[in-house]
């Protein structure tokens, strides 16, 4: 980093010390000519790669139109969007925003929005769970259990209270007469590429069914595509009320989106909820060139079969390996657990031309792009390895 950026930017990053400045594909190159083989995409957030001509195209048409008018005019590429998610999901209405944090806001918000001014029952309380990882805005930084983030932004927004991951008996000692809804992550992401156990899943939902609960599903690490899937519910047989998406969502171009059921639509009304930036031209048309091509190519299958066959190479080539205690994952979110801190483990590996991730302290996450070649997986998945049998 230059003089100017450590003096001007706010620390709020333990950066690599490698500064990037070009990309293709699944390769990145950086300010030395170095190549490395990207395995994070921006964690999660390239899933076709870097650059991809599809998503390039459809951007550059869309930056010769028009770039901004604000949502108080139509917004064509914003229906076209939304039209396209609702058709292949459980949802029926779309809201867009910008981040991740945004849209599990909003889904926060429509909770108990609905709660209060549709069912009239006056509840507002959300169960979510320790570990999880929901964002980085006051009322996102609450409903994540995780103390950490929350050191010195106190006072905290009431109405959030936190149950153990996969423990059915965990929530339902926490539901009481001002619980609106639950929020979970179907595989905790930042807490450690943990998946959800099916059974657990069931129960939640019976659970939730019974006390008259919402399901708020956090999609924004696992969605489009990422697990195997296109949302990572489907693989539990259950659909959520409402959920999230971000990250891959645009290929690389910022943008969110709260989905939900048609019911929870009339909670929001003109005025209740908005985003200056929500689903501008270029970002609709960034992601539905993204969704159209995840879709029309089928890569949530090619991210189950190549997560399959990633988890079984490690396990081949790390088994007995003291350094590494699990290997864990769905599709392309795959984590090395290892029985020590993986931060050396990491910065190793990154010398030697492959990025990785960490996913809290012990695990090295891998969140390759979903059109990731064969032969760049098999390449970093050798530099993995090695550094792993090394140390
Ligand atoms: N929810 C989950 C599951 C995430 O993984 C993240 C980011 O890592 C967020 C929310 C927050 O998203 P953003 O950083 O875009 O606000």
């Amino acid at each position: 980093m230059t003089e100017q950026g450590k003096s001007s930017l706010f620390p709020t990053y333990a950066r690599y010390p490698i500064t990037l400045v070009k990309g293709e594909g699944s390769r990145l190159w950086d300010d030395t000519g170095k190549e490395y083989i990207d395995m994070m995409s921006g964690i999660a957030v390239a899933a076709l790669g870097h650059a991809p001509q599809v998503v390039k195209e459809k951007l550059i048409e869309q930056l010769d139109q028009l770039w901004h008018v604000g949502n108080l005019f139509h917004i064509p590429n914003q229906e076209k969007l939304a039209g396209l998610l609702t058709d292949n999901s459980c949802a029926d209405a779309v809201f867009f925003c910008s981040t991740g944090a945004e849209a599990n806001e909003a889904a926060i918000k429509i909770a108990r929005r609905y709660s209060q001014k549709v069912l009239n029952n006056g509840r507002y309380e959300i169960i979510t769970f320790n570990m999880s990882f929901h964002g980085r805005t006051i009322a996102t930084l609450t409903a994540t259990g995780q103390d950490k983030v929350k050191e010195g932004f106190l006072p905290l927004p009431e109405g959030f209270v936190y149950a153990d991951y996969n423990d059915i008996e965990s929530v339902r000692n926490l539901v009481n007469d001002r619980t609106c809804a639950v929020m979970l992550e179907f595989v905790q992401g930042e807490g450690g590429v943990l998946p959800a156990d099916p059974t657990f899943v069931k129960q939640l939902a019976e659970l939730c069914k019974e006390h008259n609960l919402l399901l708020i599903a956090d999609e924004i690490q696992t969605g489009v595509g990422r697990t195997g899937k296109l949302f990572a519910y489907e693989h539990y047989g259950v659909e959520p009320d409402i959920f999230t998406l971000a990250k891959g969502l645009g290929g690389g171009f910022p943008i969110g989106a709260m989905l939900s059921k048609g019911y929870l639509a009339e909670a929001f009304s003109a005025g209740s909820h908005g985003s200056t930036f929500g689903g501008t031209p270029i970002a609709t048309a960034a992601a539905h060139a993204t969704l159209s091509t995840i879709i029309d190519n089928q890569l949530p299958e090619r991210a189950a079969q190549l997560g399959e066959y990633t988890v079984k190479k490690l396990e081949s080539k790390l088994a007995g390996n003291p350094l590494v205690k699990s290997i864990r994952g769905i599709g392309l979110l795959i984590g090395i657990e290892c029985a020590q801190p993986s931060a050396e483990i990491i910065s190793e590996i990154h010398k030697q031309g492959v990025l990785v991730i960490p996913a809290g302290p012990n695990v090295i996450r891998l969140v390759p792009a979903l059109t990731i070649p064969q032969e760049d997986l098999d390449q970093a998945l050798e530099v993995v390895c090695g550094v792993l049998s090394q140390k």
